[in-house]
Parts: structure tokens; sequence; C-alpha cells
């Protein structure tokens, strides 16, 4: 009987684990022994970095145009239990629940926007997922098609001054004015506001590149408001922890996410991120058949740096969880996860970028060539080849340097 191997999640560190699992048995000469099965949602990868972008286009492929092909079998569902000591998931799909049981399980459900129970939450957008990016899409095509006269309509408001709430208050007005464009036309002036919370914010950043987002945000007039909380949030304003009122019909949550809550489902630490703690090859600790990969996951032992909820460790991560979920099922030994590279970037439109770089906190100011970087490497490595067995040519795990 074959092995079987289970992924949950269909995203950047699932996708591929299951590529990555496929050339592994290949190379070890394992491919007739062993079933891949990957549980996603849905047919589609979502390629998160670019919800608050101004164009959705290229958001999404189709995973079937991958899977299929390399005979990786695909459960359109969502996994809603995890039993580690009976090696059985229970997923609920359209035609009903589900038992599926695995040899070897792949973690790879992500993360997502833990949203509070303030009054009036309904009232807020996210750029987290496609629909709610849309929805926020949609939501301003409204307030365009009334000329952004009602009250409160010309005022976005951005919560949360991570990496996401930069680039979303940087991109918002841009947003809006080319929805205007194409809307009717005309051209309001827009308030745009950012509050920064006093636990989070700028301050993940060094003190030069905190200098450098302030200057920034101020040459693009967007007000940012220290320790500004939101306390409760209406159709048409907000109300912030000091007494403050501002007038809005569009407040963006951008922080603050969490791993998937399927991580409860194993013992063992977790992060205050709600993800689970593996060791130097993924796997985690107290189970023998268990890896995780992308933003369940805390990397810690003998890797240097902690893993951030990023797209480029998710990826590489995946394609470390495939090759040694593949070689633990088959008694071969596990490749050591490194990730001695990283190179995150914000950014804070035209005409300046700056690197943050995570392991020094220091800051590059550089220009435009520094923007075309980040856009290319985004489009260069968020991607998989175009054509399937190239794709699974570069699944290799090894972090290339930036
Ligand atoms: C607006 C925005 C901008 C960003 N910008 C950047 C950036 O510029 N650079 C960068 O590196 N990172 C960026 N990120 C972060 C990056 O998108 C994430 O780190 C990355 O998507 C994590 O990959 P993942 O595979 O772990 O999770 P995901 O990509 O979220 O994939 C998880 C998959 O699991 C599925 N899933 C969830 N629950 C279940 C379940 N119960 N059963 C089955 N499947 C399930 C989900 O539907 C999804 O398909 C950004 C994120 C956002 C939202």
């Amino acid at each position: 009987m074959k092995k079987q191997l289970l992924i949950i999640g269909g995203g950047f560190a699932g996708f591929w684990s299951a590529i990555s699992a496929i050339r592994q048995s290949r190379e070890i000469q394992k491919r007739g022994e062993v079933e891949i099965t990957l549980v996603n949602p849905h047919n589609r990868i979502t390629m998160r970095p670019k919800l608050n972008e101004l164009s959705f286009e290229g958001l999404r492929f189709e995973l079937d145009k991958y899977l299929k092909p390399l005979g990786i079998h695909q459960i359109i569902g969502r996994a809603e239990i995890i039993n580690p000591e009976t090696n059985e998931v229970v997923v609920s799909t359209a035609s009903g629940i589900r038992n599926l049981n695995y040899d070897y399980l792949i973690l790879a459900a992500g993360a997502s926007l833990k949203v509070s129970n303030l009054p009036g939450i309904d009232h807020t957008f996210n750029v987290d997922s496609c629909d709610n990016a849309q929805r926020l899409e949609d939501h301003i095509l409204e307030l365009a098609n009334k000329g952004f006269s009602d009250e409160g309509a010309s005022t976005f408001v951005v919560a949360g001054s991570e990496i996401t709430g930069l680039e979303t208050v940087i991109g918002i007005e841009q947003k809006a004015r080319a929805i205007q464009a194409y809307s009717s036309g005309s051209k309001s002036d827009f308030r745009i506001v950012l509050l920064k919370s006093g636990n989070q914010g700028a301050s993940q950043f060094s003190k030069e590149c905190e200098e450098y987002i302030r200057y920034v945000t101020a040459s693009k007039n967007i007000e940012v408001i220290s320790n500004g909380e939101l306390t409760v949030i209406g159709p048409s304003s907000v109300l912030l922890n000091d007494g403050t009122r501002i007038s809005t019909r569009t407040v963006i949550l951008t922080e603050r996410i969490v791993a998937s809550f399927l991580t409860h489902f194993f013992k063992g630490a977790k992060d205050d991120l709600n993800r689970v703690t593996v060791n130097q090859f993924l796997k985690l600790p107290g189970y023998n058949n268990v890896m995780a990969a992308g933003n369940v996951v805390h990397a810690s032992g003998d890797i240097v740096h902690s893993s951030l909820m990023d797209r480029q460790y998710a990826q590489f991560e995946g394609r470390w969880a495939g090759h040694n979920a593949i070689n633990d099922l088959f008694n071969v030994p596990l490749k050591e996860y490194v990730q001695p590279d990283y190179m995150p970037c914000v950014d804070l439109g035209e005409p300046q970028i700056p690197y943050a770089n995570d392991w020094e906190r220091a800051i590059q100011k550089r220009r435009y060539k520094e923007r075309a970087a980040e856009k290319h490497m985004n489009l260069a490595t968020m991607y998989p080849w175009l054509d399937v067995e190239e794709t699974v040519k570069v699944s290799y795990p090894e972090v290339p340097k930036f």
C-alpha cells in the first residue's frame, strides 16, 4: 500500500511542499510508493503580497495546472480537526465531511487577520484575502460613484504600521484616485490617516528606517496618529482611545495576523502569534510524522534567525518540508533548514524605497532601481515557472543569495 503524504494548505508553503515532495520522491526513486494529497479551500493560490496593490492582475493561478500533471491529488475543502494520535484529519467539503488518514502530514495552513470584537467591527475592511481586498475595492467604487461626497467618504484610515499597514496607507490614495478616474474623471481631496499602535508600529524598524518612514509619510501628507487605538467604529466615523473622532467610511485593519487555529491540535509551545515551534528540519517536536511550514511556523532550534510571517520564508520552508517529509517517510537523512539571506522590502511608493535588512535592522536608502528590484524580486521569486517540470527542478531546498 502506498504511503500517504497529506498537505494542509495550498498557499506558498503548501504549494512548494507538494512540488518539492514530488521532486524528492523521484530523486530517491519512491515516486510509485507515495500518494501526495493537498487540501485547500479552493483550486487557487493567491499572491497575497499583491493584495494591497493598485491592480489585481496576476493575483491568482490555478493549483491544478501544476498538481494534476504531477499526479498530486487535490481536495477542495477545509481541514477542521486534526488528530495526531490517530493520524486523521477531518475535512469539510462541498459534498460533506471527509476523514483522511495520513502517514505523514505537512501543516501549511498559513495565518490570517485576527479580527477583534470591537463595537462596529463589521464596518471595517482589510486586504488579508482576495475576497476582502475585492470588498474594499467595491466599497471605494461605491464611494467614488457618489463623488466621495458623503460624510467621511474621502477619508481613509489605516490601522497598523507594520509592513502591510505602511504599504496600504502609502497606496490607498493612488487606488482611490484610479477608481475615481475610472468612475467619474473628477478629482477629490483625500485625507489619509495612519493609526500607529503603541506596542507594534514602526518600532520593528531601525531608528534610521523609522526616520525615513516619517519623512515619506509626511511628504505624502499622511497624518500619523501615534498610539491611535480604535475603540468604536461607526458607518461614517470612528472614535479613538483618546476621544478623537474621525469622520470616515473606510477603516482598513492590517494587524494583527495570527497562525491558523489548526496549530492547537498539536501539543507543544506556541509563540504569541500562535505558531508552532519546529526543530532544525521543520519537524514538530514530539511527533514522528509532522512537518510545518510557512506562517504557521516559528522556526528555531539550530536556525540562526527566527522566521517572520513572510512569503520569502514560506516558500523556502515549503521546499524543505516537502523534501524532508519524503526523506523521513523512507528513512533517508533530513536536510537542515537554513535561511541565510532574507531581504524584506517596504514599498513606500515612488520615488524612494528603503530596504529594511531584518538581521541588522539597518536601512539603505536607495532610489528607483531598488524599487524596481523589489518588484522584480516579488515577480521573479513569487511565481512558479510557467513550465511544470521547470518548477519541479527549482523546488530543491536551498535559498538563493539575494
Ligand atoms: C496585503 C499583504 C501584503 C503582503 N506583502 C508581502 C510582501 O511584500 N512580501 C512578503 O514576503 N510577504 C508579504 N505578505 C505576507 C505573505 O503573503 C505571507 O507570509 C504568505 O502568504 C504566507 O504563506 P503561507 O503559505 O504560509 O500562507 P498562505 O499564503 O496564507 O496560504 C495558506 C493556505 O492555506 C489555506 N488554508 C487555511 N486554512 C485552511 C484549512 N483549515 N484547511 C485547508 N486549507 C487552509 C488558505 O486558504 C491558503 O490557501 C503580505 C501579506 C498580505 C496580506
